[in-house]
C-alpha cells in the first residue's frame, strides 16, 4: 500500500464533519471531539480509500483486522476520562488511530499489538505524525506487567471475559474499558477499581469487535 501524508482542506472539512456527526450520536466530552478534529484518520488508509476515512465505519487494515469506528473510539475514549498526564494502557494498538486521540487527549500511553506486521507500521508511522507512545509487540491480554499500574487500561478487541491479571494492573481511582462478549457481539464494560479489592462494574452499548486472541482471550 502507498500512504501519503498531505492533510488539505477536503480531508479538513470532511474531519469536522464527522466531528459533527459524533456530536449528534451523542458524544458530548469537548476533549473527545477536539482530539477526533485534529487526528487525520485518512493518514491510515491507502489514498485511494481516503474518501472512506471520515465515513463513521470501522475500515480493514490488513491483516484480517481493522481501524475501529471513529464512534467506538469517542465512546471509549469518553468513557476513559483521560486527564493530562495519565499513565494508559491500549491492548490492540492495530492501526494506531485510537493511540493518537489518547495522546491527544495527553496520556502516556504504553500500547501493544500481537500482529507483527500492524506493530512494525505503527512504530513507524506513529513518530512520522508527530506521536510518541511506548510500542510493544506481543499478547496483550495478560496487559503489561513490567509498567503497571495504570491510570486507564483500553482494550480495542472483543474479550470472551474481564482477564483479572489486568485488573490487578490498574491503579486505585483507575479506569478499565473492555468489550466483553461472545465472537458476534460485546457488551461495553467499564470497571472502577475503587479500593484495593474492590471494583465497580458497569455494563453499556453493544458493540462488534475483531476477537482478542491470547493467553487471557479466546
Ligand atoms: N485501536 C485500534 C485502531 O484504532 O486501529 C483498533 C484495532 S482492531 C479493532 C483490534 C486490534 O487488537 C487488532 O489489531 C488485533 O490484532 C489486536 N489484538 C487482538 N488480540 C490481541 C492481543 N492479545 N494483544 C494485542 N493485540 C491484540
Amino acid at each position: 500500500m502507498a500512504y501519503k501524508f498531505i492533510d488539505n482542506y477536503r480531508e479538513r472539512g470532511a474531519r469536522k464533519k464527522l466531528v459533527e456527526h459524533l456530536k449528534g450520536r451523542g458524544i458530548e466530552d469537548q476533549k473527545v471531539l477536539e482530539a477526533i478534529g485534529k487526528v487525520p484518520r485518512h493518514f491510515f488508509f491507502d489514498e485511494t480509500f481516503w474518501n472512506q476515512a471520515y465515513r463513521d465505519i470501522a475500515f480493514p487494515i490488513g491483516d484480517g483486522q481493522t481501524i475501529s469506528q471513529p464512534y467506538t473510539v469517542a465512546y471509549q475514549s469518553e468513557l476513559l476520562h483521560v486527564k493530562r498526564g495519565d499513565k494508559v494502557l491500549e491492548i490492540g494498538t492495530g492501526s494506531g488511530y485510537q493511540t493518537c486521540i489518547l495522546l491527544e487527549l495527553g496520556a502516556e500511553v504504553y500500547t501493544i499489538e500481537r500482529q507483527e506486521n500492524l506493530y512494525q507500521r505503527t512504530i513507524q508511522v506513529l513518530p512520522y505524525m508527530g506521536y510518541k507512545a511506548n510500542f510493544f509487540l506481543g499478547d496483550g491480554s495478560k496487559g503489561i506487567a513490567e509498567h503497571a499500574p495504570y491510570d486507564k487500561i483500553i482494550v480495542t478487541a472483543g474479550a470472551p471475559f474481564v482477564p483479572e491479571i489486568m485488573l490487578k494492573q490498574l491503579k486505585v481511582g483507575g479506569i478499565f474499558v473492555i468489550p466483553v462478549g461472545d465472537e458476534k457481539s460485546q457488551k461495553m464494560v467499564t470497571i472502577i477499581r475503587v479500593g484495593e479489592n474492590d471494583f465497580d462494574r458497569i455494563e453499556l452499548d453493544t458493540f462488534r469487535f475483531v476477537p482478542l486472541v491470547g493467553d487471557q482471550a479466546w
